[in-house]
């Protein structure tokens, strides 16, 4: 027993601790400092993000580093929810929260689009129709003009249908070619299911692997989390714990969604 209590006090001393500190380090410097963009080039010409979610709470829960790191930039923001969340008939009930959090989260009302149609139900079983959601959200693009869309990957964040189907409604739009001109597409990455709940022990492993990334400072952190509270209906215990714990409430990596490789070729 001895042995492995002294094995854990020497990993605890010469391993975890380190990088506890070390992942402290790289959070403040990174996020207080605002180096949190040291790779990327693109994101100083845009000047209105579009964030295309499934749910009301999508925003907070996941897009929150994001949309602040575009607030802080005093950049124009919008949101487009496909759908009300009316999963559990709570659907008026969460569109009001998501004009609260939104407001939080420095979006005007008039910069939130809501659709409430059965078409996109709100239903971790629905996969919604590619080509509707494509539809909604070039038609929403033109109604706004945002330089830049951001929304879910393939994985959808937490598997998900209705967060896939708006990815692959984006996936449609660049595979045939329908990309407004001047719009660049950006997917927010899914990690892996021990990534997404260690906080900011994961910004090590994050700005290694990823071109792109926001880092939330402390403020927008608590910001986020005011956020994700005003959508009191969600509050469940889990909830809670992923408010504290999710690497999301703080890290946003993302990447530029590419069209095929294939259709490149054919150009
Ligand atoms: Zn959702």
């Amino acid at each position: 027993m001895a042995n492995i209590g002294d094995a854990f006090r020497h990993s605890f001393h010469y391993l975890l601790f380190p990088f506890v500190c070390l992942s402290l380090f790289l959070y403040f410097l990174l996020s207080h400092f605002h180096l949190d963009q040291w790779r990327k080039r693109s994101d100083k010409k845009w000047n209105h993000l579009l964030v295309v979610s499934a749910h009301p709470d999508d925003e907070s829960m996941f897009f929150a580093p994001s949309i602040l790191h575009f607030r802080r930039k005093k950049k124009n923001i919008s949101i487009l929810c496909l759908s009300t969340g009316n999963y559990y008939h709570l659907g008026s009930q969460r569109k009001l929260e998501l004009v609260n959090s939104c407001n939080i989260l420095g979006i005007p009302e008039k910069n939130v689009k809501i659709i409430d149609d059965s078409c996109f139900a709100d239903d971790p079983s629905r996969i919604w129709n590619e080509e509707l959601v494509a539809r909604t959200i070039l038609q929403h693009i033109g109604n706004i003009n945002p330089d830049v869309v951001l929304t879910f990957d393939q994985f959808g964040i937490t598997g998900h249908n209705n967060h896939i189907s708006v990815y692959s409604g984006c996936r449609k739009i660049l595979q045939e070619g329908r990309v407004p001109n001047g719009v660049t597409f950006m997917t927010l990455e899914t990690t892996s299911l021990l990534r997404k709940y260690i906080s900011f022990l994961d910004i090590p492993l994050s700005i290694t692997l990823a071109s792109n990334f926001y880092i939330a400072p402390l403020a927008d952190v608590i910001c986020a989390q005011r956020a994700m509270v005003l959508h009191w209906t969600q509050l469940t215990w889990y909830r809670t714990l992923y408010i504290i714990f999710s690497r999301y409430m703080l890290i946003n990596t993302v990447t530029v969604l590419q069209p095929p490789v294939a259709e490149n070729v054919l150009r």
